[in-house]
């Protein structure tokens, strides 16, 4: 049986923030991945379709897209990577849609005016944070299904591709994956309180109820008719839209989330959901839409190392997101919660996947924690 002193769960962005101090710090760790890939929630895949995980020079954003001013922790993560951010793109008219025969444009107006992109798209952040870990201490296509707490430490059940399981020791377990996920899918021995399962079953999973379609072009067609590209409409599928585009030239994309919920979705089926965005974005800016060199779509709530049954229908507005520091350390501090959904600040959020792991580190010793 092999033994860590820190096991890490998840290698989305607050796991893989957590490993690479971890690793800067000279500690024996290891950072274990239900996927095959890296990034979690953030995926990033080039004009073929392809994860890159932000590796080439034009990502596309399937996971989130957007940072802001004002976050510190990824000013100073963007800072210490060498990550570069350009502004979303929006010379042009906003396009409302309230009904099939009636389109509005607003010249000047911008949804996301001010949100910041990563140049390459924002799995440049996955593979820099990757870079500083040491290949050996990433094991990915390994998920966690339990977590007993014995007299000398915790044993971990992991599970490989190929369902077999074996055992790994640790003396500390930090679970990133989200809290819904984390008590729906580990079996923790012994039971963590009903009131700390309660709480992890009852915090939504950020987005994990939506999906995004992917328009790539050749050109930036809609530009050429004088629009940004953003676009509301209550006529769907796509309720939301945004310009997609890598910062230097194409190939040229929108992105737009699914209106339809995720239970319609599935009944409607993948292709139908194509030829009705389609068909939308033709509506919106004209027949220039109608043959994008590639769709894709990412339906993050059939993505069970995402989202649980319970996601599928996404909470009203923000949640208040934030654990009491109590609730993050069970088990006299062996085992303990970290992931963006545990975050005060900015629950949910890029920035609050990296106050998680900043919190987490405070209270094992490494460096104050900022709230
Ligand atoms: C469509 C969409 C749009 C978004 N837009 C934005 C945006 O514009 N700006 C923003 O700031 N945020 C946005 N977000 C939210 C952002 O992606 C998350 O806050 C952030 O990525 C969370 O990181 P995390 O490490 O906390 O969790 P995750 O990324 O969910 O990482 C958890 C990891 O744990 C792994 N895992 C799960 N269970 C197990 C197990 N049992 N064993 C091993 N591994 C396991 C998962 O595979 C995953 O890699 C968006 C999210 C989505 C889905």
């Amino acid at each position: 049986m092999s033994e860590t002193e820190f096991l890490v769960v998840g290698a989305g962005l607050s796991g893989l923030r957590t490993a690479m101090a971890l690793s800067s710090a000279g500690h024996d760790f290891l950072l274990l991945e239900g996927r095959r890939r890296l990034g979690g929630r953030v995926l990033s895949c080039d004009a073929t379709g392809s994860d890159t995980q932000g590796r080439g020079l034009a990502g596309y954003d399937l996971g989130p897209t957007w940072v802001w001013q004002g976050q510190p922790r990824v000013a100073a993560l963007f800072r210490e990577l060498g990550i570069e951010t350009f502004q979303q793109y929006r010379p042009g008219d906003l396009v409302f849609e309230e009904h099939p025969d009636r389109v509005q444009r607003f010249p000047g107006l911008a949804l996301q005016g001010e949100s910041l992109r990563v140049v390459g798209g924002i799995g440049r952040v996955v593979s820099a944070l990757a870079e500083r870990i040491p290949d050996q201490r990433i094991r990915t296509g390994v998920t966690v299904t339990a977590v007993t707490r014995q007299p000398s430490g915790l044993q971990v059940t992991v599970r490989d591709s190929q369902m077999r399981d074996s055992e790994i020791r640790a003396a500390t377990v930090l679970i990133t994956s989200p809290p819904r996920l984390a008590v729906k899918t580990i079996l923790f021995d012994p039971a963590l309180p009903e009131g700390v399962e309660m709480r992890m079953a009852g915090t939504p999973t950020w987005m994990a109820g939506h999906a995004k379609v992917l328009a790539i072009y050749r050109e930036r067609f809609w530009a050429s008719v004088g629009c940004s590209g953003e676009a509301i409409s209550r006529v769907g599928p796509l309720a939301e839209i945004h310009d997609a585009s890598p910062r230097d030239g194409g190939p040229y994309a929108l992105f737009g989330f699914v209106g339809v919920p995720a239970d319609q979705r599935r009944a409607m089926g993948r292709q139908q959901l194509q030829v009705a965005a389609v068909d939308q974005l033709q509506r919106l800016f004209g027949a220039g839409l109608s043959n994008p060199e590639r769709l894709l779509v990412k339906d993050w709530s059939d993505d069970d190392m995402t989202a649980t049954e319970h996601d599928r229908v996404p909470p009203h507005g923000h949640p208040e997101y934030g654990y009491p520091a109590d609730l993050l350390s069970q088990w006299d501090g062996r085992l303990m919660l970290s992931g963006s959904e545990t975050a005060y600040g900015s629950g949910g959020l890029i920035e609050g996947a990296l106050e998680s792991s900043e919190v987490t580190l405070a209270r094992l010793g490494f460096g104050p924690a900022r709230h």
